[in-house]
């Protein structure tokens, strides 16, 4: 019997879970926890009678290590996936060393408070060292590596879209295409409209943020910062058209750059419309994406929270969004001695989504494979000791997974290449 503890019942989750609960073989036993134990309760009610797995949930607060010891002690899974918000990692890895259970994620860890004197201390000698000024980075689950190992538990870091099926995309490419890869440009894009004048398709304040920063890519064996949006290009997508692209620091380039050997370049694009990006402007002009708290008649409010309380929920996109996604990997290198390309890439409807579960395509193209490399760990397929990104394993059964579970791939051998 196979129990999963999912932390979080937002907009990810909310696909993630019911993937699990179509996937009862593998499944048979899932427990719902967040702080809000009344929505967990509803996304149990929207599953009863559709699935044969039995569904549980619970009330904890992820920033507490005792709370999720204990309620792990409690549920007893033979897994946690954490899909609550970057912030609390740490938090959750250290629960699952405790107990020793296996730990999957989607995002890396990022401090909530990056006011905090001892992060930043870290933080400013990581930005010289290494030469991103990110506000999130692998060290700090990589440091946990050695007490994985040493507990016999897995940790698999990362199985969303990007980072997750962009990297197991990346694993495949090298395992099947390429004796060398030399460069790597992942593309998403979202081609989709929800009829809003400004809302973000997942947690607002992780996705203002990520945008809002400094861009950088991985070049020659070393970071490349450009001003955020400086690097602009546009793309013809499978399935969308053309759409204006921005180049982002994005966390797999710093897991594919020390997996991938042999690989020159490294970059990462994401599609923003003008209307989005002069939005988004003009609130971090005005302060609005600012982190630190400001008072307000006499309370502490930190804007991009308040922002957050404002803009449409991204679960509740999904009824009103169409369009499609499409999100993948340009990559190019050597086989046999020849130079070849090869393009593999996903396209996903959003109304097809919100059809099958309710939630429209950014959600569902992260809960999919967060429930897929879930599985990869259960199955002990991905199981060793240790903490782990996905292209440190065969990508082979994860990307069958893709084409059962609602992702289907699809590989183009001579693609327009990135200048
Ligand atoms: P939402 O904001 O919709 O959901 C976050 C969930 O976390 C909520 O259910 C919330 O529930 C729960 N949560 C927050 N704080 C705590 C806490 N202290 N204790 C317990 N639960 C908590 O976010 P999304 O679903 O959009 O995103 C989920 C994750 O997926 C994020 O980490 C995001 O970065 C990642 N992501 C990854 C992508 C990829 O491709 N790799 C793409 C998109 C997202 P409650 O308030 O009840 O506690």
């Amino acid at each position: 019997m196979n129990k999963v503890l999912v932390i979080g019942c937002g907009g990810v989750a909310g696909v993630a879970i019911q993937k699990c609960a179509q996937n009862a073989d593998v499944f048979n036993e899932i427990c719902i926890a967040s702080r809000t134990v009344s929505k967990c309760d509803a996304l149990k009610q929207k599953l009863e009678g559709k699935t044969k797995a039995k569904i549980t949930t619970a009330q904890v607060d992820a920033d507490s290590v005792d709370q999720l010891v204990a309620l792990i002690n409690e549920v007893k899974p033979d897994i946690v996936l954490n899909l609550a918000l970057p912030y609390q990692d740490l938090t959750i890895m250290e629960a699952c060393l405790k107990t020793k259970v296996d730990y999957v994620d989607t995002a890396n860890y990022e401090c909530e408070d990056t006011n905090d004197p001892e992060w930043r201390a870290i933080y400013e000698k990581r930005c010289k060292e290494k030469g991103f000024t990110a506000y999130f980075d692998y060290s700090w689950q990589w440091a946990y590596r050695e007490r994985f190992e040493k507990a016999g538990i897995t940790a698999l870091l990362g199985t969303g879209f990007d980072p997750g099926v962009t990297s197991v995309f990346t694993a495949y490419a090298q395992k099947h295409y390429f004796d060398e890869i030399h460069t790597i440009d992942i593309l998403d894009c979202n081609g989709g409209d929800h009829g809003y004048p400004f809302a973000t398709n997942f947690n607002p304040e992780i996705n203002l943020r990520e945008v809002s920063a400094n861009g950088s890519y991985w070049e020659n064996g070393h970071w490349v910062e450009t001003k955020p949006m400086e690097i602009h290009r546009t793309y013809n997508f499978d399935g969308v058209g053309e759409k204006d692209m921005y180049l982002l620091h994005h966390e797999e380039i710093e897991s594919l750059a020390q997996n991938i050997p042999h690989v020159k370049r490294i970059r990462f694009f994401m599609t923003f419309g003008q209307s989005y990006l002069t939005h988004m402007k003009c609130l971090e002009n005005v302060g609005m994406l600012g982190t630190e708290p400001v008072e307000f008649e006499g309370n502490q409010i930190v804007p991009i929270q308040f922002l957050r309380r404002l803009l449409p929920d991204p679960a509740s996109l999904g009824p009103r969004t169409v369009g499609k996604t499409n999100i993948g990997c340009i990559f190019t290198g050597v086989k046999d001695g020849k130079e070849r390309t090869l393009y593999i890439y996903n396209v996903c409807d959003h109304q097809e989504c919100y059809k099958e579960v309710g939630s429209q395509a950014i959600s569902y193209t992260t809960g999919v494979p967060a429930m897929i490399g879930t599985m990869m760990v259960l199955k002990g397929l991905w199981k060793r000791p240790g903490v782990f990104t996905v292209e440190e394993f065969d990508p082979d059964p994860y990307m069958e997974a893709l084409n059962k579970w609602g992702l289907p791939w699809q590989v183009d051998e001579n693609p327009v290449l990135v200048d």
